[in-house]
């Protein structure tokens, strides 16, 4: 079995308008963000820190800005309650569904004492998230798309995930129809001092939905999905699918959101150098903005997908006659393509795919249903697993 790129190759012509990413400009934004002596959330550096994201942000056309504010309160790495900061850019489409890209513009160094006035230049973790985020909002800023796109420096994440939670609890609140959450934090690392090095994946974190999500797909199918729509079209560079919220005991931004019911994945450097991790060796020069860059041509390939993607499948089933064959029928919306997808039920990935067009009834030949997984999705939408 071989997947027919159908949508592959629409995903890529409509990126083909756009500028293309510049490692040079993530290499810039990077240097910018380390120059502070930190980006602490406690402190004031994090306030200017933000206002020169928000002023990257305010001269892209088309862009909304909001200085977003949110309350935190005391406990272990916040010695007084204060008022914080978040960016938050917003390119309205013609739909309110909405594709989140984010990384955390906050810094920490647990190695002292009060973990707050410690030199904490965070390059990678997570001015590489950062810089990426900003990347992609100059790039797709350059044409329209049909849904809203929004990109979130995100504050907190080193006390506890604060200013992502804020913002999930606000996106729910306000009823915000998020398709995806694309959470990049530290994507720019590529060797560490145990010899490993490898520049050609990123891994990409998601887990299942919980069960009071009301959407349609999940955080896993749309890992999948990434994977799929991205196969052999960014030179020497994959994503790697991890089966996981995240790495060991760790957390990242994308968490609050899976939590509140939305589809959040995390990117992350395969890897790590733990030693230079919320210390003040988290320099520039061990950040490979050719890496990010790639990185950021991965998102940039979802977030196309997803920007332009019809409204999802209403209840796929497969029927149920025995048979060679396997038909599934779905609930159609008006001019929207769908395509079909299978797999073993013990591959990760997608491993066939056939475009059917504008109908709601396909029957894939010689692919029977007692060994396969199937899905259908709109054309450059998150596939909604059969039954
Ligand atoms: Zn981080």
């Amino acid at each position: 079995m071989f997947a027919i790129p159908l949508v592959v190759a629409l995903a890529v012509s409509q990126t083909s308008s756009m500028p293309s990413i510049s490692p040079a400009r993530i290499r810039a934004t990077v240097d910018k963000l380390a120059s502070w002596h930190d980006r602490n959330t406690n402190n004031p550096t994090l306030t200017e820190a933000a206002n020169w994201v928000a002023d990257q942000m305010r001269a892209i056309p088309g862009m909304q800005v909001e200085l977003w504010k949110y309350e935190i309160h005391p406990s272990q790495r916040v010695p007084e309650a204060k008022e914080v900061v978040e960016v938050i850019g917003t390119l309205p489409g013609d739909t309110d569904r909405r594709i989140v890209i984010g990384g955390h513009l906050d810094t920490i160094n647990m190695r002292v004492r009060d973990m707050v006035s410690g030199r904490a230049p965070g390059a990678n973790d997570d001015g590489s998230g950062v810089a990426l985020t900003l990347e992609l909002a100059k790039v797709m800023a350059a044409r329209h798309w049909n849904h809203t796109l929004t990109f979130v420096a995100f504050s907190g994440e080193e006390q506890g995930l604060l200013g992502s939670t804020a913002l999930a609890k606000r996106a729910k609140e306000e009823h915000w129809p998020i398709d995806a959450v694309l959470s990049n934090d530290m994507v720019g690392n590529t060797h560490n001092t145990a010899g490993q090095s490898d520049s050609r994946h990123v891994r990409l974190f998601s887990e299942e939905s919980l069960p009071a999500s009301t959407h349609p797909h999940n955080s896993r199918e749309l890992a999948r999905f990434i994977e799929f729509i991205s196969r052999g079209k960014i030179r020497g560079f994959s994503p790697k699918l991890v089966f996981r919220r995240d790495r060991f005991g760790r957390g990242g931004d994308h968490t609050p959101f899976n939590n509140q019911g939305f589809n959040a994945v995390r990117f992350v450097e395969v890897d790590e150098e733990y030693s230079r991790q919320h210390t003040d060796q988290d320099l520039p020069e061990f950040v490979d903005a050719n890496y990010t860059a790639n990185v950021a041509r991965l998102n940039l390939l979802a977030a196309s997908a997803l920007a332009q993607a019809g409204p999802p499948p209403e209840e796929p089933r497969i029927d149920r006659a025995q048979g060679h064959d396997t038909t599934i029928t779905w609930r159609t919306s008006p001019g929207v393509r769908y395509v079909v997808y299978w797999r073993d039920t013990t591959s990760p990935v997608w491993q066939g795919s056939k475009d059917v067009g504008a109908t709601g009834r396909v029957t894939i030949p010689l692919i029977n249903k007692d060994d396969h997984v199937f899905a259908v999705g709109a054309v450059n939408g998150i596939p909604v697993e059969a039954r």
